[in-house]
């Protein structure tokens, strides 16, 4: 019998970054800023600009100082009232506070996307910006959303920390929006423990982000190699008018990234074939529902959600603790007291807990499980397999005992 895959390591770093992490140990050249140019850093803003056919990059310390960097740039002043959907991970409601703004949640349907009415609803009600956050990289209706933002003259900002090489309607996640922020924390596509990157082709929103993540002094001068009027007017305007947050990331982060970018698309399509494998096993049971993604989406998943159907409270955690005790481990991302993506959990926001019936019931029988690309067809079975079987048997000794 196979074991249970591990399904938390990540993949190994390819062999092309020790080069550059020995030549970074020789010269101890650790800081962006050091080398008068091509500094690692610098490098890896130019391989994501051209990877996402973006003007600008800027690399910082996490998504999170990505999301932060974003709402200042976008010079919402204190108070400003952010959209949100209620299902995400706490980084986003807490990147909101952070820039001294109020979050406002909208609902999120039982398919893991923004409910677009009530979307509609919360725009009007004196919202400055948005965040739209591609949950375990499930794309909301982007048509739907930049219409409705661009008619009321709303900024989005794309949350895309789990969804690099994800596509909505051909474009790239992350460029539809004012911006897009990405993540380099171990359990995303690309790894470099902490790290996080902004696309965008707004000079002036750039600029300001550039300065307050830490460019002091004409530091910004080695951000972009070549001429560009529009950024070097937007740096000129911003000198020493703006606070430095200091939201860097170093170089060697850098060497560890750049040589994963030619593994995104191999990442990509993996793990997009391991969902859908697993996706059909499971909606062969009458108990999990996996749900369809939308038309325009290309999808780029790492792991896989379903939801649980005719299940009680108890029957969910019954669920989770069979396929635990087979070694599949299964959250539910409502039944804990402390998840992190469970919106009553983000009590630091002030005010009421909102109510917000859809998302709630959702989030109760939403079922999360991991799914590395790098898993092989039986570790895949014996996921699906587990699943299947954990869901049968609960359900089977419910209607045997009628309880
Ligand atoms: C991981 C994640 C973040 C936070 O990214 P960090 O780089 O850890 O700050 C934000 N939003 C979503 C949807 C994420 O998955």
């Amino acid at each position: 019998m196979t074991l249970a895959p591990n399904v938390y390591d990540a993949e190994p770093i390819p062999e092309a970054a020790r080069v550059e992490i020995d030549k970074l140990m020789k010269s101890g050249d650790l800081f962006r800023y050091t080398a008068p140019e091509n500094a690692p850093v610098t490098l890896l803003e130019q391989d994501f600009a051209t990877y996402f056919g973006t003007r600008y990059a800027l690399a910082v310390s996490s998504c999170s100082a990505a999301l932060f960097l974003s709402l200042k740039a976008l010079g919402l002043k204190p108070g400003a009232r952010v959209l949100i959907p209620a299902f995400t991970f706490a980084a986003v409601p807490s990147a909101v506070v952070h820039a001294e703004c109020q979050p406002v949640l909208c609902e999120v349907g039982e398919n893991y996307r923004v409910d677009i009415d009530d979307f509609a609803i919360k725009l009007g009600l004196d919202i400055d910006a948005v965040i739209v956050s591609h949950m375990r990289g499930h794309t909301s209706d982007m048509d739907a959303i930049m219409a409705l933002c661009d008619a009321r003259g709303i900024p989005v900002v794309e949350d895309a920390a789990h969804s690099l090489g994800t596509l909505w309607d051909r474009r790239k996640i992350g460029t539809i929006g004012r911006v897009g922020c990405f993540s380099f924390q171990s359990y995303k596509l690309v790894n470099a423990g902490e790290g996080g990157i902004m696309v965008t082709n707004d000079a002036d929103l750039v600029a300001r982000a550039v300065i307050m993540s830490g460019a002091y002094e004409h530091n910004w001068s080695k951000h972009i190699a070549g001429s560009d009027p529009a950024l070097d007017a937007a740096f000129a305007r911003w000198q020493n008018k703006l606070p430095l947050y200091n939201l860097r990331i170093g170089n060697l982060s850098a060497v560890i990234i750049r040589p994963q970018i030619p593994e995104i698309a191999r990442r990509v399509a993996d793990g997009r074939a391991n969902h859908d494998y697993v996706a059909d096993r499971l909606n062969t049971s009458p108990f999990l529902q996996v749900p369809d993604k939308l038309e325009k989406e290309e999808r780029a998943p790492d792991s896989i959600q379903f939801n649980l159907v005719g299940m009680t409270d108890d029957e969910t955690r019954a669920f989770s603790d069979v396929a635990a005790a087979r070694g599949v481990k299964v959250q539910v991302f409502g039944l804990s007291t402390d998840n992190a993506r469970a919106f009553w959990n983000w009590q630091f926001i002030t005010g009421e807990v909102p109510d917000l019936p859809r998302t709630r019931a959702m989030l109760m029988r939403a079922c999360d499980v991991r799914l590395p690309a790098r898993l092989n067809r039986e570790e895949l079975d014996f996921v699906a397999e587990i699943l299947v079987m954990a869901a049968q048997e609960v359900m089977e000794n419910t209607r045997a005992y009628g309880t």
